[in-house]
Parts: structure tokens; sequence; C-alpha cells
């Protein structure tokens, strides 16, 4: 069977490479050519021997995922569907910033979770991803806008796994995947850079902590056990106190000083005043001064089948105002690419948006669309 080269960490890479009878610093190079300068053609690798080259094609790969389709917001923000087959496809969301280039990759088609506000758990599960396939969009996305700005440079500044999927179900293959961002010999992004988003599996936090700590962002969306229990399943089976005390663990290892609480802004659900005062006192409880976590409140993206509705701005603000004047740092995120659906939660990687592209584009003028399905970054044109 062919090996698909983006599968591999480092070490990977160079067990990989001692099984043809070559030293570790070739996989360097060979993982530097892929990684850093976005080759996929062995014959692109000039500084590799020939004879290595060849054996090189004949056991191995550096195989992409099939573009569907590019949506490019009128804030700049592009969406990537993916195909990933058996029907299924995932996205890819860039965000660019004035300081930095974000990138929200997916890790599992669909989602098992199952929570009540997310378009992708309505959706339920599909599949894990494979490592080279999680990387496969950071490697895609980082030399295809390198190419497509003309830079040099590093575009993406920042990874976080808040796309499709619960990226700690996928432990063993998202692990070798933020190696691959963390490495120098590739993308070279800080720990504090790369987050994970977490709907709360405690045992892989704590095996986060240990083999790969990264910035950790914990969806939390209630302050208590009753209500969390209906709007993330999962709390059934990890409750709040075991999650908080799992948070209060990992940042003995976080690269940050605090964890990140993500909370959907439900109207009529879990907005009111209340809910803010005992947020209060639940991170109190597990802290003095509250001060080693922080909260992002995130107004909800509507979907039909959800039956939910966002809270109104005032009352994002009112609840905000709750928290910070607790002591609790607290920022409110401003949705990007809500035209092209590619906002928290709508990410429903549905194949049937190949059929309904046109219908869509005569929809949202802001869109461009390119058809880019065979878009490869080459080194060649870079
Ligand atoms: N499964 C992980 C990561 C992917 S979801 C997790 O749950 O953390 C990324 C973030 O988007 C989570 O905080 C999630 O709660 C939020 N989200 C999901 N659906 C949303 C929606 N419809 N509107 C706003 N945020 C949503
Ligand atoms: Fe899955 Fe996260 Fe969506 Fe919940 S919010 S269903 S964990 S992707």
């Amino acid at each position: 069977m062919t090996a698909n080269l983006l599968d591999y960490d480092l070490d990977g890479l160079a067990r990989f490479c001692e099984g043809l009878g070559e030293k570790r610093f070739r996989a360097v190079q060979l993982f530097r050519w892929i990684h850093q300068k976005g080759a996929s053609s062995f014959d692109d690798m000039s500084d590799l021997a020939k004879s290595l080259r060849e054996k090189l094609k004949g056991v191995a790969h550096v195989k992409a995922l099939d573009l569907v389709s590019q949506h490019i917001s009128s804030d700049g923000t592009i969406k990537w569907l993916f195909d990933v087959g058996g029907g299924n496809a995932i996205e890819t969301v860039f965000i660019p910033e004035d300081d930095r280039g974000t990138l929200c990759i997916s890790s599992q088609a669909g989602c098992a979770i199952g929570c009540r506000f997310c378009s992708t758990g309505h959706q339920g599960f599909s599949r894990n991803l494979t490592t080279g396939e999680i990387i496969a969009q950071l490697w895609f996305a980082e030399h295809f806008l390198r190419q497509h700005l003309q830079r040099d440079e590093r575009v993406i500044s920042n990874v976080v796994m808040m796309g499709m999927g619960e990226p700690l179900q996928n432990y063993a293959e998202v692990i070798p995947a933020l190696r691959v961002m963390l490495d120098d010999h590739a993308y070279g992004l800080s720990r504090r850079r790369v987050t994970v988003s977490t709907s709360g599996i405690v045992p892989k936090i704590d095996l986060l902590a240990e083999q790969c700590p990264v910035a950790l962002a914990v969806s939390l969306h209630a302050p208590t056990d009753a209500l969390r229990d209906d709007l993330v399943p999962l709390n059934k089976k990890y409750p709040l106190d075991a999650l908080m005390q799992a948070c209060r663990r990992y940042l003995a290892y976080a690269p940050r000083d605090f964890i990140t609480f993500e909370y959907c802004m439900l109207a009529g659900v879990n907005d009111q005043p209340e809910h803010a005062q005992q947020l209060v006192e639940l991170v109190r409880r597990y802290g003095a001064g509250a001060v080693w976590c922080k909260f992002n409140l995130i107004p909800f993206n509507p979907f039909p089948a959800s039956g939910l509705r966002c809270s109104s701005p005032a009352q994002v603000q009112a609840f905000a105002r709750i928290l910070s004047d607790a002591g609790i740092v607290t920022t409110i995120r401003k949705t990007r690419g809500e035209d092209i659906d590619a906002a928290c939660g709508q990410l429903a990687g549905d194949v049937k948006d190949r059929t309904r592209v046109g219908e869509r584009i005569a929809r949202q003028r802001s869109w461009t669309i390119t058809p880019v399905a065979t878009d490869r970054p080459s080194v060649k044109e870079t």
C-alpha cells in the first residue's frame, strides 16, 4: 500500500525512512520539502538523492484532499469544502485579521456528541479523519495562500481545532497532527497559537496535558449540570465538577496561564443574568479570583433544525458585563464569514453543497467562487 507522508510526524517519517534504509536526516529534508515548501512531487525535491526519490515514488505519496469548492466572504474569510470520500465532506476556514491569520480545521466528518445548538452535531457522526487528512487542511491552506498572496513567509499564524468534530474523540490521529503543526521543520507554530477546543472529554484532557499541551478551549455553554446535560449530552458522562477539575489540572501544563471557556449565547436558554452569576460562582469555586480562565461568548449562529435563537446583542453585552465585573476577562466573538456559512457551528460539510453552489452564488453576490478542484500547491509555481 502506498503510504501518505502527510500521515507522519517527524518521528514517524524517520521510522518510515529507516524502513527504506535511509538515515533520519533524510526524513528531516523530506519533511521540510513537504511542509515548509508545499512540495507534493518527489521530482521537485532537488537535494534528495535521485535513488531515494525513485524509491519513494514506488511506496509513498503526498496525498492532498479533494477540493470541492472555495467560498470567499466579503470580510476576507475563506471556506474550503473537501471531499473525504463515502459521501462525506469536511470544511476548513481561514480567518484573516490584521495581526494574524487563523485556520479553523476539522477533526472528524460529523460529530457523535450531538450538541443541540451545533449543525455538525445534528448531522451525526461519519468517521474520524486520519492525521494526513487533518494536516492536509493546513498544508493546502498555507501553501495555497502563500501562492495566491505571493508571500514567501508564513501566512497562517494560528490554528484552532474548532471546525467539524470533537478533536479529543479522535485523539490518536490528532496528536501527530498537532506535532506536525508545532515542529520547527514543518509549520513551527507556538503551542500558544495552536488551540484544541473540546466539549469536555475529561480523561483525554489529562492525556493532552501530558503528551502535547497546547492552548485549551472548553465548550462550557451552561453553568449547571441540569442545563449542560440538555445542551451538551456528554455532560452526563463527564459532569461539570469533573470537567472543572480537569481544567485546573491542565493549567499546570498549559502554554498559557488560563483556559478559555466558550459559551454559545442562546436566547432564553442560557443567557439570563442568573446564568452569568452562576458561572461566576462556578469558576470561583475552582480558583480564587477567577483569573484562571477567560470567557469567549459566541453569538449563536442559527440553523433551522435547532429550534433555537441567538440572544440579542444587548443580552450578550449584559451577560458579558456581569462576568467582567466579577473580574473574569470576557470577549464577545465577532462573527466572521457568516455570508458563506463559515461561522461557528455552521459547518455541516454537507456534500449536497456541491449541487447547491450555483443556486447560492445567485443569492449571495458577495461570493467569489473559484473552481479549484485540482489546485494543489506546487513548489514551482510559488
Ligand atoms: N467539538 C469541539 C470543537 C468544534 S465546535 C467543541 O465542541 O469544542 C467549535 C465551537 O463552536 C464550540 O465552542 C461550539 O460550541 C461552537 N458552536 C457549535 N455550534 C455553534 C453554533 N451554531 N453557533 C455558535 N457556536 C457554535
Ligand atoms: Fe460536536 Fe463540538 Fe458540535 Fe458539540 S459543538 S456537536 S462537540 S462539533
